[in-house]
C-alpha cells in the first residue's frame, strides 16, 4: 500500500477547482512576504470544516428534487466565523470555500472579531417559487443548523439571498431551540432584529473607498465617469451612492445586459424603470452593451459588483479606467491582476471594496446580543470610520513595502490572523 502520509496536500482531491487554486495562490503570494510559519501557512490554505448536505423539497408540481447544500467554515481563530449563503445554479466545495477563505481576510482587515465562512445552495433561484425558496431555505437550514450559531457561524445574505431568507433562516434556528435566537443571522429585516442601514451597507462600503481612492488618483475632473456591472444589492446601490456624489454613471448592467450612455444616466429614474420592468435593458436614451463590454469601456472608475472571475488575462489588457472598485468577490484573476498593477490602475481589492456588508453585520450582531439598536445615522459613521481606517492601512502599507493594493491587504488580513494563530498555538 502506497504510503499516504505527506504524499497529498491536505483536502486537494476535494478542493482543486480554478477559484479555489486562485484564493489559495493570493495566500501563498503573501505568505512569504509576511514570513509566515510553514505550518500556520498550511493550516489557512484549506477550510477549518466542510459541510455537505442533501437539500430535498417536494417542488410546486408534485416532484422531489435534491440539491447540493455547502457551509464552509475557513477560520476561527478570532471569534466566530461570519460570511454570506449564495444561490447559484454553478457553486461547488470550491468556490464557496475560496470565498470562506475572502471572508476570513476580509473580516480580519476590518478588524472584526470574525473568522470566515461562506454558504450556498447549487439551484437556480430565478425559477423557484416563493414557496420552493422557502422550504429549500429551510431544509438547509436544518440540514446545517449544528454547525451554526451566534458564537459559533453566523450565515448572511449573499447573491440571491436576501432578508427573507435570512428571517426564514432565524425562524428555523430558532423553532430548533424554542426561543427567538435573532443573532444566529445578520441580514434580517429591520423588524426582527436586523439593523438600520445593512441593505445599502455593501454599496456604501465601496462608495467610501472610491471616494478614498479619488482624493489618492488625481483626476482632471469633479465628475468622474463610472461603469458598473451589476444592478443586484451592490451595483445598484454603490451606482446610486456614487451617483449622488456626483459621479456620471455611464454603464451599469444586470443578467440581461447592460445599457450605455456617455453623457450619464439618471440614476434615481433607473431605479423606478427597474421596479416596472425588472432590468435595466431598454432604459430610454441608452444604447445597449453586453456584460463583456461594459469592462471594457473608457471611464475613470470601474466597478465589477456582480459574479466573480469576470476580470482575466484575456481582457485585463482591454481595460481602461483609472480606478478599479471590486464590488464583487474576487472579481480578477491573479493573471489579470498582473496585467492591471502594471497598467497603473489603482485596485481598491475586493476584501477592502465590499467588506462594508459584513462590516454593517457586525453592527448587527453586536446590536441583538446587546438588545439595543442603534440609528442609521450611527451605523453609517461608524462604518465610514472603520472602512476609512481600513483603506489607509491598506494604502499606507502599499507604499511602506512598496506593494500593490491587493497584496498589501492581503498582509494586513492574513498578518492578523497568522498573529492569532501563532498566539494561540496548536492544540493539543
Ligand atoms: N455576503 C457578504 C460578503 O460577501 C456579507 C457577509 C456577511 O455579512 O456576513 O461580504
Amino acid at each position: 500500500m502506497e504510503n499516504t502520509l505527506n504524499s497529498e496536500p491536505l483536502m486537494s482531491r476535494e478542493l482543486e477547482t480554478p477559484t479555489f487554486l486562485m484564493a489559495q495562490e493570493q495566500l501563498d503570494s503573501v505568505a512569504h512576504k509576511l514570513n509566515l510559519d510553514p505550518g500556520v501557512h498550511e493550516r489557512l490554505r484549506y477550510p477549518k470544516k466542510a459541510l455537505i448536505v442533501s437539500v430535498p423539497i417536494k417542488l410546486d408540481n408534485g416532484e422531489t428534487r435534491t440539491f447540493m447544500g455547502y457551509r464552509v467554515q475557513h477560520d476561527m481563530a478570532l471569534g466566530p466565523s461570519k460570511g454570506g449563503i449564495r444561490y447559484y445554479p454553478d457553486i461547488d466545495l470550491g468556490e464557496v470555500s475560496a470565498m470562506a477563505m475572502w471572508m476570513t481576510w476580509k473580516c480580519s482587515l476590518m478588524n472584526l472579531p470574525f473568522g470566515g465562512a461562506k454558504g450556498g445552495i447549487r439551484c437556480n433561484p430565478e425559477i423557484m417559487s416563493q414557496r420552493e425558496l422557502e422550504k429549500i431555505t429551510r431544509r438547509y437550514t436544518t440540514e446545517i443548523l449544528s454547525i451554526i450559531g451566534p458564537e459559533k457561524d453566523i450565515p448572511a445574505p449573499d447573491m440571491y439571498t436576501n432578508e427573507q431568507t435570512m428571517a426564514w433562516i432565524m425562524d428555523t434556528y430558532s423553532n430548533y431551540f424554542g426561543y427567538a435566537i435573532p443573532g444566529v443571522v445578520t441580514g434580517k429585516p429591520v423588524g426582527l432584529g436586523g439593523s438600520l442601514g445593512r441593505v445599502e451597507a455593501t454599496g456604501r462600503g465601496v462608495t467610501f473607498t472610491t471616494l478614498k481612492a479619488l482624493e489618492k488618483v488625481k483626476l482632471n475632473t469633479n465628475n468622474p465617469s463610472v461603469a458598473v456591472q451589476g444592478f443586484g444589492n451592490v451595483g445598484a446601490v454603490t451606482a446610486r451612492y456614487l451617483y449622488q456624489a456626483g459621479c456620471k454613471i455611464i454603464a451599469i448592467s444586470d443578467i440581461h445586459g447592460g445599457i450605455y450612455n456617455p453623457k450619464g444616466i439618471n440614476i434615481e429614474d433607473l431605479f423606478k424603470y427597474v421596479k416596472e420592468h425588472k432590468t435595466v435593458t431598454g432604459f430610454p436614451e441608452t444604447e445597449n452593451i453586453s456584460n463583456q463590454e461594459i469592462l471594457e469601456l473608457e471611464c475613470d472608475i470601474l466597478a465589477p459588483c456582480a459574479v466573480g472571475n469576470v476580470l482575466t488575462e484575456k481582457n485585463a489588457d482591454k481595460i481602461k479606467c483609472k480606478i478599479l472598485a471590486e464590488g464583487a468577490n474576487g472579481p480578477t484573476t491573479p493573471a489579470a491582476d498582473k496585467i492591471i498593477y502594471e497598467k497603473n490602475i489603482f485596485i481598491i481589492p475586493s476584501i477592502l471594496a465590499n467588506a462594508g456588508g459584513v462590516t454593517v453585520s457586525y453592527f448587527e450582531w453586536v446590536q441583538d446580543i446587546q438588545r439595543l439598536f442603534w440609528s442609521e445615522d450611527e451605523v453609517v459613521n461608524k462604518l465610514q470610520v472603520l472602512i476609512t481606517k481600513a483603506f489607509d492601512d491598506v494604502y499606507n502599507l502599499s507604499i511602506a513595502k512598496n506593494v500593490d493594493t491587493r497584496t498589501a491587504a492581503m498582509m494586513l488580513g492574513v498578518g492578523r490572523v497568522a498573529e492569532a494563530k501563532r498566539l494561540r498555538g496548536l492544540y493539543p
